[in-house]
């Protein structure tokens, strides 16, 4: 709660990232019970999302791209609009905004919740995206009586280069979720975190209290990981090893950009992504990478790397110029 956006005062422990969102989800949609609104019972997302594996989590995942159509056809139907195109650092074209705006405006009283990842869309295909459309989103939920969902399970503690992705549009979500890098990857552990609001009017509806209890949530063991690492990450100067990491990112992988096959080359923060033309072909690319020294796990069209904070730009340099390296040895075959 210290470190995370203000007002988000209240949390729930929750044993994977996945579960976070199950948590999120259903929080969303006890709020709107509990307030009257009995038709809001579905969710809005954005097309190339990622929030998970388990089956709530998997409805508000890109519907077509990924294997989760494989459950369609079990699947709770929800809204989805396609992903803002305006990326982070292009000027930002206000015609972005027009999906979100009509679906809300037809849908809105079926909607409990918009959930989406903010500024980085992750596994969905490594995207960075404009932060105005954060900040209408929010003004567009409050004006429609929609809650937001922001998952910063991958972006949350400083990954993105701020804290939380949500700091780039001065957002504060309704409700959010954290993962990941909140045991620095020891231990699986997430929570989900919501504003005081969305908490007294759960615990005022019918059941008298949020309805979830999974055996292990706040696990001692796991919070007592994630405090040593949260502890280990605000007494270093995280901010300047992101930057340190964000730059040498940026100078070892440009050589890709002239690479035939590279489609683009981007960094925010600590995330450097090589998008290829086509699907990255992982059956040569990796061994490649393995005969230089580096392991790096490619998806889709990104060859992309998250690296540690405490990485050293020696470290760095050897494993940027040996994916380029791995990368120019089997696309120029
Ligand atoms: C990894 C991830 C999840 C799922 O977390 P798990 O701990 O793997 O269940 C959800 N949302 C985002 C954005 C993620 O990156």
């Amino acid at each position: 709660v210290a470190l995370t956006p203000d007002g988000l005062d209240k949390v729930f422990i929750a044993d994977s990232g996945s579960v976070s969102v199950e948590v999120a989800i259903k929080m969303a949609i006890q709020y709107q019970q509990a307030k009257g609104e009995t038709g809001r019972t579905r969710l809005l997302a954005l097309e190339r999302g990622y929030h998970g594996d388990t089956l709530g989590a998997m409805s508000v995942c890109d519907p077509r791209r990924g294997m989760h159509h494989l459950f369609s056809g079990i699947l709770p139907q929800q809204f989805f609009v396609p992903e803002p195109a305006t990326r982070f650092d292009q000027p930002w074209n206000p015609e972005d905004m027009t999906p979100l705006k009509r679906c809300l405006e037809d849908n809105h009283q079926h909607i409990a919740a918009l959930i989406l990842e903010p500024i980085v869309q992750g596994a969905g295909g490594m995207r960075f995206y404009h932060p105005e459309y954060l900040r209408q989103a929010r003004a567009l939920c409050d004006q429609y009586g929609v809650l937001l969902i922001a998952d910063e399970i991958a972006t949350g503690f400083g990954r993105a280069g701020k804290l939380f992705a949500c700091e780039y549009a001065d957002v504060v979500p309704d409700i959010m979720c954290v993962g990941k890098a909140i045991t620095g990857g020891y231990m699986s552990l997430a929570a989900t975190l919501a504003t005081a609001e969305v908490a007294e009017v759960i615990s005022q509806g019918e059941a008298g209290c949020f309805m979830h209890g999974p055996t292990f949530m706040g696990n001692p063991l796991a919070c007592r990981v994630a405090c040593a690492s949260l502890d280990l990450l605000m007494e270093s100067d995280w901010q300047a090893h992101v930057t340190r990491i964000e730059a040498a990112l940026e100078k070892g992988l440009a050589p890709a950009r002239s690479l035939k096959g590279v489609a683009d080359v981007r960094v925010l923060g600590a995330i450097g992504v090589i998008e290829l033309e086509q699907p990255v072909d992982t059956a040569r690319l990796q061994p490649a990478c393995v005969d230089r020294g580096i392991w790096v796990r490619p998806f889709a069209n990104n060859f992309y790397v998250m690296p540690p904070f405490v990485m050293g730009d020696g470290d760095l340099a050897y494993l940027t110029s040996n994916m380029v390296g791995a990368l120019e040895s089997t696309l120029a075959v």
